[in-house]
């Protein structure tokens, strides 16, 4: 015997950070953090010019305040557990 069950391990590329490997392995990848940013910068290069202005702007709307203040507190609790919403 000795022939695996599987055929070569198919090469996967991770949506998040970009980082190409086996599909298993790709499963119980998690992206590295920085890896990750360099990865969406590069895919959003053309937007951000415009994404920063957008962002300022919204970080001192009353909604944006807010929203970093809700962010901030949420961040303090444990998960939640059964949060899920169904129609
Ligand atoms: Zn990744």
């Amino acid at each position: 015997m000795g022939s695996s069950p599987f055929p070569k391990p198919k090469r996967a590329t991770c949506p998040g950070c970009g980082a190409e490997q086996p599909a298993q392995l790709l499963r119980h990848h998690v992206c590295d953090w920085w890896r990750w940013l360099d990865h969406q910068v590069d895919l959003r290069r053309d937007e951000l010019d415009g994404f920063e202005r957008e962002l300022g702007d919204y970080l001192t709307s009353t909604r944006g305040r807010f929203d970093v203040w809700y962010a901030e507190r949420e961040r303090g609790r444990p998960a939640q557990l059964g949060h899920s919403k169904r129609l």
